[in-house]
């Protein structure tokens, strides 16, 4: 097996796999969500701590996002509902905290968010998602786990480092219970940014979110997009396999399997998958590692 040998090359894959959680999307047609379904049931034989549903700014997802939550707390399964605040107003949030206690749900990733182009709405009453925070806390008290968002690698409007850092650790005090990190393919932004945040006084779990490598372009962009850098030899390495996706999905089991070892051998709190509403690379990474 290619990644026994890379374990013994290593020397690591000792300790224990730490808790792990999956992030899936609402689906747009029937049949997504018949796949989405399948996914969920394969991913949920790993025992996951909790699986959450993205919501997309400004409402555009919302019901979509709630009804997969739904699904999820029906399974018996702990589910996160994603909540971004930008563009919504106190009592639009007001009445979707009273929505999702209805649903049973007892946890939000609570978000800025980014509006999407051609945004058509208001302005709303919350600029960040300390504010949101804020407001959960005033609102509920601690009836929600709440977890935020957290970049190894700098969110990509930061005014500067420092300031995104500050950004951070003000949203964790304004209440946070855990932090969920962007994608990142380089284990020392991550443990950068943890000694950072520690210094600043946060002390919450930090999960690095784990973006498995399924295919080339679509990393890519997703990648520029949000700020996360793919190290110059995973970049050449992908774009060289070209259209050949067997190999894209050996590699990217590789690299990834070997960020989550670095990660686990120096005591991550978690790994939160990015499963694009797919279960077969999370699911042979988690065995890789033993699970
Ligand atoms: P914030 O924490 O509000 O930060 C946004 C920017 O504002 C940063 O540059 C920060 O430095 C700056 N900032 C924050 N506070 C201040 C302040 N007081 N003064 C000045 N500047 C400040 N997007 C979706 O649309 N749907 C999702 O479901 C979703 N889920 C995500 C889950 C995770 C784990 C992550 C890492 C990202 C997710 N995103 C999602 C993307 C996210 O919405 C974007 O990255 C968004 O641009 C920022 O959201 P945030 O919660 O980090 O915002």
């Amino acid at each position: 097996m290619a990644n026994d040998a890379e374990s013994s090359r290593s020397g690591r894959s000792e300790s224990a796999l730490p808790p792990i959680s999956f992030e899936f999307f609402p689906p747009k047609t029937p049949e997504g969500l018949v796949k989405l379904r399948a996914a969920r049931a394969q991913l949920y034989a790993l025992k996951p701590e909790f699986c959450s549903v993205t919501y997309g700014a400004g409402g555009s997802t919302q019901d979509g996002s709630f009804a997969v939550v739904s699904e999820i707390l029906g399974e018996g399964v702990r589910a996160a509902a994603h909540y971004s605040c930008v563009g919504a107003t106190r009592e639009r949030v007001r009445g979707h905290l009273a929505q999702l206690k209805a649903l049973g749900c007892k946890d939000i990733v609570a978000l800025g968010g980014d509006l999407p182009s051609g945004y058509g709405g208001g302005v709303g009453d919350f600029r960040y998602a300390s504010e949101l925070v804020e407001f959960i806390r005033a609102e509920t008290g601690e009836h929600f786990g709440l977890h935020v968002a957290g970049y190894p690698e700098i969110h990509p409007l930061a005014k500067s480092p420092p300031a995104d850092l500050q950004a951070f650790a003000h949203k964790v005090k304004a209440g946070a219970n855990t932090a969920i990190t962007q994608m990142f393919f380089n284990s020392d932004a991550y443990f950068r940014f943890v000694d950072d945040a520690d210094a600043l006084g946060v002390h919450i779990p930090i999960i690095a979110g784990i973006m498995p490598i399924t295919n080339s372009s679509g990393l890519l962009r997703f990648a520029d997009k949000c700020g996360a850098e793919i190290p110059r030899w995973i970049r050449l390495r992908l774009e060289s396999f070209g259209d050949d996706t067997a190999s894209i999905k050996s590699f990217g089991l590789d690299v990834v399997t070997d960020l989550c070892d670095q990660l686990r051998c120096a005591g991550v709190p978690g790994f939160h998958f990015y499963t694009m509403n797919q279960a077969d690379a999370s699911v042979e990474i988690c065995r890789r590692l033993g699970a």
